[in-house]
């Protein structure tokens, strides 16, 4: 079970990663003016709390939203009482569902870019990438169960056409 969870760990870290490079290589285009708010489309829209600075819901551009979710998961993934990175630690008993919501944030900037910036992905030739490294995501959440039905929805026509191979 640990080696599962130190997987699960490991490959957080990875998405994690590779999602701030592809948001990065975009992010010139995502502007308070293109994108006033973090949506995937018409039909979904993510308000920011941390729990901290925004106690409640809050509706932010996608930069800024963005921007702070991936300073809160750094934050989280540096925190040694939620991810201890010697094996000494214990693992705390709600490590996945630690996993999971950060999981389900990360993926809420798959839905931005593959939403309203797949046109500046194409652009700079990075479609083939992006779609690969959504594949990687989405085979591991849903191996593991880790994303709800509910999050992976906006894109859920998508992962029905290049996830199913
Ligand atoms: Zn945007």
């Amino acid at each position: 079970m640990l080696n599962v969870v130190r997987h699960a760990l490991v490959r957080l870290v990875d998405f994690f990663n590779r999602i701030n490079l592809i948001y990065g290589t975009i992010s010139d285009y995502c502007t308070e003016q293109t994108c006033p708010t973090m949506s995937g489309g018409p039909r979904f829209e993510y308000l920011w709390a941390d729990g901290d600075k925004y106690k409640k819901p809050t509706p932010l551009p996608a930069k800024e939203y963005i921007s702070h979710l991936m300073d809160w998961i750094e934050m989280q993934i540096n925190n040694q009482a939620l991810f201890p990175c010697t094996s000494d630690l214990p693992f705390p008993k709600n490590f996945d569902r630690h996993c999971s919501k950060i999981l389900a944030r990360l993926h809420r900037v798959f839905v931005h870019v593959y939403i309203h910036h797949f046109q500046n992905v194409v652009t700079i030739a990075a479609e083939a990438h992006v779609n690969t490294c959504y594949k990687h995501f989405y085979y591991f959440v849903t191996e593991f169960d880790l994303v709800s039905q509910k999050e992976l929805e906006p894109l859920a026509v998508m992962a029905s056409k290049i996830c199913k191979d």
